[in-house]
């Protein structure tokens, strides 16, 4: 591990959790991200929200490298997001990530879901990855479906398992890209309050998401993005109640 830390950037202080540099991205010949610069400390709640398209899902993806970006840097808990094989398996190890669709594996049962990787990759020996996977299987309400498979649970019962899944890596950031727009209405709250208690405990944590009311209580700093780039960003109260940008305030009009 030393040697991979040795990557790290020297203007990276031991209280920042995910920093990125003038981050360009482009698909072919479009431009999807346009200079992104974004310092996360550890501990922040961060909600982005923006139109579709608007380079969201691809600036989450790009913190644990499931997109590459082409120019600028992303150093993630001192680790600096590169070609190198070793950088990008660190940083998988320590940034949790949550999708739409909880892309389970749908041929494993929950339990093995959530031990697949902590075995795999953390080497860890299968009884204590159940105890540990049990663990955050209690704590997002749903240990009896430990022996089930994905299809026979609930959206909202999967997405939790999605969770718990990530916290069996125990890591140090969580990414999640609109993990309730899949859900049936009554099952968004049982995620979001799975993803609030989160935020109480002090889980570093990026959310693209629509729910305004979650923003509003769990995040510390909004972030409205538009056309690959950050056009504002600001304290929820701020940003909901004083928008700058005209961008900001047409969407904040559409989706209010
Ligand atoms: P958002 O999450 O804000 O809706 P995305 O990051 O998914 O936005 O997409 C931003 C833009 O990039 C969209 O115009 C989308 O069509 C385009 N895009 C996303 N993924 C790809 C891809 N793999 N190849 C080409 N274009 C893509
Ligand atoms: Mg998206």
């Amino acid at each position: 591990m030393s040697d991979v830390r040795q990557t790290v950037a020297p203007q990276v202080g031991d209280d920042i959790a995910v920093q990125l540099s003038d981050v360009h991205k482009w698909y072919g010949e479009f431009h999807v991200l346009k200079g992104i610069n974004l310092t996360v400390s550890r501990g922040e709640r961060i909600v982005i929200c923006g139109p579709s398209g608007s380079g969201k899902s691809t600036l989450i993806r790009c913190i644990n490298r499931l997109e590459e970006h082409q120019r600028g840097n992303i150093v993630v808990d001192g680790v600096e997001l590169t070609n190198n094989l070793k950088n990008i398996d660190q940083v998988r190890r320590d940034v949790g990530m949550v999708f739409q669709h909880f892309n389970l594996f749908p041929h494993l049962t929950v339990l093995e879901n959530c031990t697949l990787a902590p075995i795999w990759v953390r080497k860890m020996p299968k009884d204590q990855a159940e105890a540990v996977a049990m663990k955050y299987l209690e704590r997002v309400r749903i240990p009896d479906q430990a022996r089930k498979y994905p299809g026979q649970l609930s959206g909202g019962q999967q997405q939790r398992v999605a969770i718990a899944r990530s916290l069996c890596m125990n890591p140090k950031v969580m990414l999640f890209d609109e993990p309730t727009s899949a859900l049936d209405p009554e099952m968004i709250k049982e995620v979001l309050d799975v993803m609030i208690g989160l935020a109480r405990e002090g889980m570093t944590m990026l959310c693209v998401t629509h729910e305004m009311g979650f923003a509003k209580t769990v995040a510390n700093r909004v972030i409205f993005m538009d056309r690959g780039e950050i056009v504002e960003q600001n304290a929820p109260n701020e940003f909901f109640n004083n928008p700058q940008s005209e961008r900001t305030k047409l969407f904040l009009s559409q989706i209010l």
